[in-house]
């Protein structure tokens, strides 16, 4: 049987990181083992789920290249197959109408926490033949009362839990609505799923889909519980953390595969091995050597893997994203400048992020008027006009605009004018960038060619000498 694994978000929120990890596992088990892999939205609690937060989904797994096979699938739209099962479960004998009024079930709660019991259903309606149409009731699944649910989890081990711990769920509501673990054991029958990797905030669940699956006569998925993500200081990952969303990881200057590469470490390993690519990662995985223990989410490590991804990926792919960026910032770089894979060369050295090389590569696209005021305050002094008129004159002449060529120039004219290489090429540097800070003399002035620099050089003697004091 081919594997099958589903991601199964609720949409009620963005795509957070702990969802991106696990919608990875999920793609990685297949992709490793040609398996089909399932996108499911759960989005039956109409109150909190939101077509918002359904986008942010989609968006986020488009982004990080989770691609899926089949779905989305919408549990909404499968209302009619669930009430099909719960009167299936009700014929047969594995579900019961339960009238217990909210006061009554209350009051129960209250008495055994009195008594210190594990609160539960006391089993009141479960010999109930009678039925009562027309009253408030739910539906609940005779879990039985003897023997045990062993369950053999991926990661965890062997679990065994005595079905006298586990009490008779709640399956449909008094209005009829079928109830989460219903609605996912249904899903993962009627989707083929084999394995199910999910966070082990679900681990309780599992052996009560277990029972209902039985109950259904159908062949149990495997199943894979992840630990959870801590925050930097310990505690429960959470918005308190900063960026949660995986979009904001995208706005904030983050390639997908360094964020990829990171979270596949939130609880595997391959040795000390901290750099991923897609395929490598596809390979190498193996979710029988996910940790038990919680990981903790590390914002530094994480800068630190995207700095190696910016310098060592294919440049295109970079340049690619980087593109979003500049878009940003009103930038359409198919025509107001240098090629993005040239800035990406140029750039990568001293960028962490991409909003860091976007911000530092604006004034390739865009002219200025204003000049950064330290930088102009510390370079362009009584006479700079001068050497910058000397490089204009200079420049004009010249017919090969080339990095190595420009190079030369610049040097001869620090020479003629009997300056060190510094006190010509920085105030050229804040003249043509505007700033103090840039690649290479040779590469910014190729960067940024011959029409611009000329023209900004003639911008900066004006400035200068219109500020002489
Ligand atoms: N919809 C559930 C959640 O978002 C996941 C259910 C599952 O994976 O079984 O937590």
């Amino acid at each position: 049987m081919t594997m099958k694994t589903r991601f199964a978000p609720s949409p009620t929120g963005y795509l957070h990181l702990g969802g991106a990890r696990t919608a990875l596992f999920s793609w990685l088990h297949a992709r490793k083992n040609n398996g089909t892999f399932v996108l499911r939205i759960e989005d039956t609690d109409i109150e909190r789920s939101t077509p918002e937060s359904v986008n942010a989904i989609l968006e986020g797994m488009q982004w990080l290249g989770l691609d899926y096979d089949e779905g989305p699938y919408y549990q909404t739209q499968r209302f009619d197959r669930y009430a099909e099962v719960i009167q299936q479960l009700i014929d047969q004998g594995d579900a019961y109408y339960c009238y217990c009024s909210k006061e009554e079930l209350d009051t129960l709660r209250e008495q055994q926490m009195a008594d210190k019991q594990k609160p539960r259903y006391n089993g009141k309606c479960r010999d109930n033949t009678e039925q009562q149409e027309g009253m408030n009731r739910v539906v609940r699944f005779r879990n039985p009362e003897e023997g045990e649910v062993v369950l053999n989890d991926l990661v965890k081990g062997e679990i065994v839990v005595a079905n006298k711990e586990l009490d008779d769920l709640i399956i449909a509501r008094t209005d009829g609505t079928p109830t989460y673990n219903l609605t996912v054991v249904v899903d993962d029958l009627d989707m083929g799923i084999t394995d199910v990797i999910r966070g082990d905030d679900h681990v309780n669940n599992t052996p009560r889909q277990i029972n209902i699956l039985k109950a259904l006569g159908a062949e149990l998925p495997r199943y894979a519980h992840l630990p959870m993500i801590l925050g930097d200081d310990g505690a429960r990952l959470s918005k308190r953390h900063g960026a949660v969303g995986v979009m904001q990881y995208r706005d904030d200057g983050f390639l997908p595969e360094a964020l990829l590469s990171y979270l596949v470490r939130l609880g595997w390993s391959y040795g000390d091995q901290e750099v991923f690519a897609r395929e490598e990662m596809i390979e190498l995985f193996d979710i029988s050597k996910v940790n038990v223990s919680a990981s903790a989410f590390n914002t530094e490590k994480l800068i630190w893997l995207n700095h190696q991804y910016i310098m060592n990926a294919e440049p295109e792919l970079v340049a690619g994203h980087l593109e979003w960026h500049m878009q940003q910032r009103g930038i359409d770089v198919a025509t107001q400048g240098p090629a993005l894979v040239d800035i990406v060369k140029a750039q990568r050295e001293r960028s962490k992020t991409l909003v860091e090389m976007a911000d530092a590569s604006i004034y390739f696209y865009q002219d200025f008027t204003e000049y950064d005021a330290k930088a102009a305050k510390k370079n362009f002094k009584q006479g700079t006009d001068e050497v910058l008129q000397a490089l204009l004159d200079a420049f004009s002449e010249l017919s090969d605009w080339q990095g190595d060529t420009l190079h030369a120039l610049v040097l001869q004219i620090a020479e003629q004018l009997e300056l060190k290489l510094g006190k010509v090429a920085q105030p050229l540097r804040v003249a043509v960038c505007g700033i103090g800070m840039s690649p290479s003399i040779d590469v910014t002035l190729a960067l940024l060619g011959r029409d611009k620099t000329l023209l900004r050089l003639q911008q900066a003697i004006n400035y200068i000498k219109e500020n002489r004091s």
